[in-house]
Parts: structure tokens; C-alpha cells; sequence
């Protein structure tokens, strides 16, 4: 499905330009737009490379200038108001955020965002702050460079390959295997370093790819808004229930303790993609609220829960905002006939 949607919006993306994009959002009537990236970088990141491509300042700075153009940046605050329909949304307006607390927030977003005006949330995993632990996909990518930067001998390939087995991985080649790990199988990861004389501490050490408490406190000083987005970034829809709503409580009280912030935010890490509506009344439970609001990832999309904010990834193509917001309107407008715009959850 996610891939269908990709490829058609890729070859949406062909005509797109040609029209009108304030045509777009009034006919499609979604004036509130929620844009999200991971980072931005001049230089190459090991952990992500081989993960999705990472837009340098100018690219950021274009999308910015383009997202201005069309929509009012609006700060938490509104809307958490537009959340509880204390508010409406009257005018084009947009929403920033960034997830998996990157250092590059505090080096170059945070500058960028300053300098423009523009308010923005930051998500942060409770378990990778201050460079004390590593995201398994981010290990997955710095063992894919030492690969591909210094190729293993016959015998260490063959030691890889039983260790992807050993944890039921087939592929064809380690590096195919090693981007195919998922969240239960990553415990095979710490295996291929070792094999591959790689040290994660080390990685940690010397590039904190990761925001430091020091630095999440400027943020916070500096009027940007930071919520949870789960301990270590699992895939929800593999975990029970209980495990789903353990991440999510513990992540945003780990937050909300050690920050002194107001607000209960959360962003799913991957997507809340067959996550329960069990779950969404769980944490949105009146009594024992456990967010304020949520975010998730499915793109330009109506949520049955209004709580529950659906974002469009800026990221994951090297596009600019002008493309991915054009095909992602008329995406929005191609599928209304047939009322493919509102998830629902059971
Ligand atoms: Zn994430």
C-alpha cells in the first residue's frame, strides 16, 4: 500500500507543477499542514546514508521559504487549541516538527527556525538522549558503511550470514539482510559489530549523533516544544497493547519529568499505521490522560481521532516542498470521490 502510494506520487509529481497549489488546498479544504523532517545536514550522516536521503541548509531553507509563501507558521499552543476545538483552523496555516532528537536540531534547525520565525516540536527517543544509546536502524546503516567501505573476507561473510539466520534474517547478501532487521531481531546487530570490528560506543563518542540535555534546555529556552516519540523507537504495530502503552507512557513522562514542559506530546516512531483505537482512547482517556495530542506519518490525511495529527514527511525523497505538497494535495483530491481521506481505527 505505502509503496503503491509512493510510486503513484512520484508519477503524480510529473504534472503537479503546472497547477495552481492555492487552487489545491481550497479545494481540498485542508488549510492545516503538518510537514516533518528527521535532520538536515551539509555533510554526510553514517546513520542515516543508507537509510533515506537528508536535505543540506539551502534545500531546508527553500522548503521554509515555499511553506511561508502559502501557509502562517502557528506554535503548539494553537494547535493544541485547534485539538480541543477551541479554535478553528481560518487560515492556511502550518505545523513543524522534527523526530529522533538529532544533534543537527540544536546545530543548524534550531538557527534556521530562529532566524525565520517559524515555531517548531522536537521529539526525542528517552533512551538515545545524551548519546546514550543508538537506534537499531541507525546501527543497521554504520554496519552497511563498513561493508561497503572495507569488504569482509569470505570467512567473516559467511560468520554474518549464520547470525542473520540464527535470528531467521534471509537475504541474499548481508547488506540486503542487515536493512531488513526489525525492531525484535535487533540483538543480531551487536553480533555483525563484533564480526565486523565496529564499536557503537565509539560511533557515539565521537560523532553525538544525538541532542544532549544541555542543548534540549536552549531549545526549550528557546521557545520550541519538545514531546516523546516512544524509548527506543520499535515498531508499534509489532507490540502488544501493554508494550505499545508502556513505551508511550514512559517516554512522555521521562520527558516531561526531566524538562519541566508543560505539555504531553507524542509523535508514533515509524507509523501508527495498525495501531488500535483501543490504544488512541487509552491515551487521550480524560482521567488519565497520557498525551495532550499526537502525531503520526500517513501524509495528508483526516484522523478520526482530532487529537491525532497526521504529518507529511519532507524527507523521504530529495524533492522540494513545492512538489511533495502539490502531489500530496492532489493525491488528497484524486482519492476524495472515493473516501479514502480519513482513517479509521478498530
Ligand atoms: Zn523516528
Amino acid at each position: 500500500m505505502y509503496k503503491f502510494k509512493k510510486e503513484f506520487l512520484t508519477f503524480l509529481n510529473i504534472f503537479s507543477n503546472s497547477l495552481r497549489f492555492e487552487m489545491l488546498i481550497r479545494a481540498s479544504n485542508q488549510r492545516l499542514f503538518l510537514p516533518f523532517y528527521h535532520t538536515v545536514s551539509n555533510h554526510e550522516l553514517v546513520h542515516i546514508k543508507h537509510l533515506y536521503p537528508v536535505k543540506d541548509e539551502k534545500q531546508f531553507k527553500e522548503d521554509l521559504h515555499f511553506l511561508l509563501k502559502h501557509f502562517k507558521p502557528i506554535d503548539i499552543d494553537e494547535l493544541i487549541k485547534i485539538a480541543d476545538g477551541q479554535k478553528s483552523v481560518s487560515q492556511n496555516s502550518f505545523f513543524l516538527s522534527f523526530d529522533d532528537g538529532l544533534s543537527e536540531t540544536y546545530h543548524v534547525i534550531a538557527p534556521v527556525l530562529k532566524e525565520m520565525g517559524i515555531p517548531a516540536a522536537f521529539f526525542l527517543n528517552s533512551s538515545f538522549i545524551d548519546n546514550l544509546d543508538l537506534f537499531y536502524r541507525f546501527k543497521c546503516s554504520i554496519l552497511v558503511e563498513a561493508i561497503q567501505k572495507k569488504p569482509p573476507s569470505g570467512a567473516i561473510v559467511s560468520k554474518i550470514e549464520d547470525a542473520l539466520r540464527k535470528h531467521s534474517i534471509a537475504a541474499v547478501n548481508p547488506v540486503r539482510g542487515l536493512l531488513s532487521i526489525n525492531y525484535a531481531q535487533k540483538p543480531v546487530l551487536d553480533e555483525i559489530a563484533m564480526l565486523l570490528e565496529v564499536d557503537f560506543n565509539d560511533y557515539l563518542n565521537s560523532n553525538k549523533p544525538y541532542l544532549s540535555t544541555p542543548q534540549i534546555e536552549s531549545l526549550i529556552n528557546d521557545g520550541f516544544a519538545i514531546g516523546a516519540h516512544s524509548e527506543d523507537h520499535p515498531e508499534y504495530n509489532q507490540l502488544s497493547l501493554e508494550e505499545q502503552l508502556n513505551q508511550t507512557k514512559h517516554s512522555i513522562q521521562f520527558i516531561q519529568e526531566k524538562f519541566n514542559v508543560n505539555h504531553k506530546l507524542f509523535s508514533f516512531p515509524f507509523t501508527d499505521f495498525g495501531v488500535s483505537k483501543e490504544f488512541f482512547e487509552n491515551i487521550f482517556d480524560t482521567d488519565n490522560k497520557i498525551t495532550d495530542i499526537s502525531f503520526g506519518s500517513a501524509g495528508l490525511k483526516k484522523e478520526s481521532f482530532t487529537k491525532h495529527f497526521q504529518r507529511v514527511p519532507m524527507d523521504n525523497s530529495n524533492l522540494p516542498a513545492e512538489k511533495i505538497l502539490a502531489t500530496e494535495y492532489l493525491y488528497y483530491l484524486l482519492k476524495a470521490p472515493f473516501g479514502k481521506n480519513s482513517i479509521l481505527r478498530t
